[in-house]
């Protein structure tokens, strides 16, 4: 094997490890799918029990200012027995009656919390219920693309394994060529010569440089100054 037919493997190793990178980075349809759905019920589910934070707290806050009325009415009710005079029997019956109807209203802003909370609490837990053969389709599809990840990182190792055995075997300066063009020209750093042209650019290739691509000598493209190779009949 010459110089030239070890970068054209070369690049077909790069090539196959580009692809198996590809694919490890995208997820695959059928845990996609059921990705998406999983997604969708887990942020349903973080919004209710976000509402339902919410209304606790709001709920804990209207509890402490009901216990506050609560005892500023018993202190008013306390005043009432020792009022000295009409008026002043007027006016702590007028602050009686004033946070009466406040706590009345808290009484009430509180009873409907509780009736939000349960209805949010149910829908909640049903939600929930209903999440756990979702989690497990999840599961299965997870494993197996995690799997299938397995079977390509095996390939990807082995690839790499390849790629350094061939570029332990080229001249370092051509090795380091080749990296260049590779990085600059989209990951194609040699084309095969197709009807007389180089595949990458079309540019036609002169009879000398067949001459020489024949003989197996290192020939770039006057086009894209990629590697040309030519494919042979093995001997
Ligand atoms: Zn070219």
């Amino acid at each position: 094997m010459n110089d030239v037919d070890k970068l054209w493997e070369l690049q077909t190793v790069f090539t196959a490890l580009n692809e198996r990178e590809k694919q490890m980075a995208v997820k695959p349809e059928s845990f996609a799918a059921v990705d998406r759905e999983y997604q969708r019920v887990n942020e349903e589910v973080t919004r209710l029990q976000q509402q339902l934070d919410t209304l606790m707290k709001e709920r804990r806050r209207v509890d402490g200012e009901l216990a506050d009325q609560q005892e500023l009415l018993r202190k008013y009710q306390g005043q009432l027995m020792q009022v000295k005079n009409q008026q002043q029997y007027a006016a702590a019956w007028k602050e009686i009656d004033s946070t009466r109807k406040q706590v009345k209203e808290l009484e009430d802003a509180d009873l409907k919390m509780m009736g939000e909370m349960e209805s949010l609490q149910t829908n909640l837990d049903q939600r929930r219920d209903g999440s756990a053969d979702l989690k497990a389709r999840w599961d299965t599809a997870h494993d197996a693309w995690q799997h299938s990840l397995g079977d390509l990182r095996a390939e990807v190792a082995k690839l790499k394994e390849r790629s350094a055995a061939i570029e332990s075997k080229l001249p370092e300066r051509l090795k380091n060529e080749f990296l260049r063009i590779f990085k600059q020209r989209q990951n194609v750093a040699i084309a095969p010569v197709v009807s007389d042209s180089c595949s990458a650019c079309r540019t036609r290739i002169r009879p000398a440089l067949f001459q020489q691509l024949k003989r197996g000598e290192l020939v770039f493209c006057e086009g894209c100054r990629r590697i040309l190779y030519l494919e042979r009949p093995t001997s």
